[in-house]
């Protein structure tokens, strides 16, 4: 069998011109969705990511503000910048791009920002919110799974679903989609005997740990769909320094029925996401008369 590709690249393009179309509309209302990106330090891969997430914003409408602050920030500036920020009027998401530096404790600042402008999903009132069924901000990497799933038709419901990996950003977010989505849904992490079995058993796999390759073809059953969350670089060989996912994709697209690529699947999707995530926060705005200052709970 040669899986079909799930190209996570071409659905986030369209995904980015329904963003531009919301985005003019809104902004032809009266408000113009904005969106506020921190980054603390210089770390290479936070700096690109920022980089990619400002001129998603510009190309599809949305005003950006990325605020540069020095590695060695106290975490009480912090707090005060985004505390300003919540109540700017012209700013719909926050975003404070992880990992901070050591001396900045990343959940108080997280939970600092408003739920009302939490676009990235990692407020605890917005998790469980998520929990309980009534989410308002979905987590972007495992909004934009749940949209490729949706994209290619997989049935969930009494789907047999295998995660991998139980991280508050990606894995424990996406079991729960996937079980508000009627699937049986196994969490599989370190600790988990046997990964290989419960891997073996899953209809749809969601691969979300951080380590290059690591289902490899004998853990796949024949014509499952697997979803690759992981962002790795190679470690050796040829392409050494290459970026690939938690997948062996070679091994595995012989044996799925539907794969996502790395690069080119899950990645763009996370991305996207974040614009929409940014104008349903200003849409919410606008439609609630546009407050000068967002509720915090
Ligand atoms: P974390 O490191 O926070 O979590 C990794 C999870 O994998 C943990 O739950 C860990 O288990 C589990 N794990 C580690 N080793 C094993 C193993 N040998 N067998 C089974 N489970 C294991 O990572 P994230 O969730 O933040 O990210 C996961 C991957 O997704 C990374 O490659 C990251 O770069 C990528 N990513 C990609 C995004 C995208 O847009 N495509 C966005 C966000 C992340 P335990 O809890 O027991 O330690």
């Amino acid at each position: 069998m040669t899986a079909k590709i799930l190209d996570g690249a071409a659905l986030a393009r369209t995904i980015r011109a329904q963003c531009a179309v919301r985005a003019a509309a809104l902004t032809k209302a009266g408000t113009q969705p904005g969106l506020a990106v921190i980054l603390v330090g210089e770390d290479p891969a936070s700096s690109v990511y920022v980089r990619h997430k400002v001129k998603d914003c510009e190309e599809s409408g949305i005003r950006s503000i990325l605020e540069r602050m020095p590695a060695d920030t106290t975490e009480a500036a912090l707090l005060a910048r985004v505390e300003a920020l919540n109540a700017d009027p012209s700013v719909h998401g926050i975003l404070v791009q992880l990992p901070l530096p050591p001396q900045i404790n990343e959940r108080r600042v997280i939970e600092s920002i408003s739920p009302d402008k939490d676009v990235d999903g990692f407020h605890v009132v917005n998790a469980g919110a998520l929990m309980t069924g009534e989410p308002r901000f979905l987590p972007c990497t495992p909004y934009g799974v749940m949209k490729i799933l949706e994209d290619a038709g997989v049935e969930l419901s009494g789907a047999e679903v295998v995660v991998v990996g139980r991280s508050n950003i990606v894995g424990k977010p996406q079991a729960m989609l996937l079980l508000q989505r009627n699937a049986t849904v196994t969490i599989c992490h370190s600790r988990t005997r046997d990964l290989a079995a419960h891997c073996r058993r899953a209809d749809v796999l969601v691969a979300a740990v951080g380590k290059a390759r690591m289902i490899t073809a004998e853990m796949v059953k024949p014509g499952a769909v697997v979803i690759d969350v992981g962002m790795n670089r190679i470690p050796d060989g040829p392409n050494v320094g290459k970026l690939c996912g938690d997948v062996d994709f070679d091994g595995v697209s012989k044996v799925a029925g539907a794969i996502t690529p790395v690069p080119g699947g899950v990645g763009p999707m996370t991305r996207a996401m974040l614009l929409v995530n940014t104008l349903e926060a200003a849409e919410r705005d606008h439609a609630a008369g546009n407050p000068p200052v967002a509720k915090a709970i």
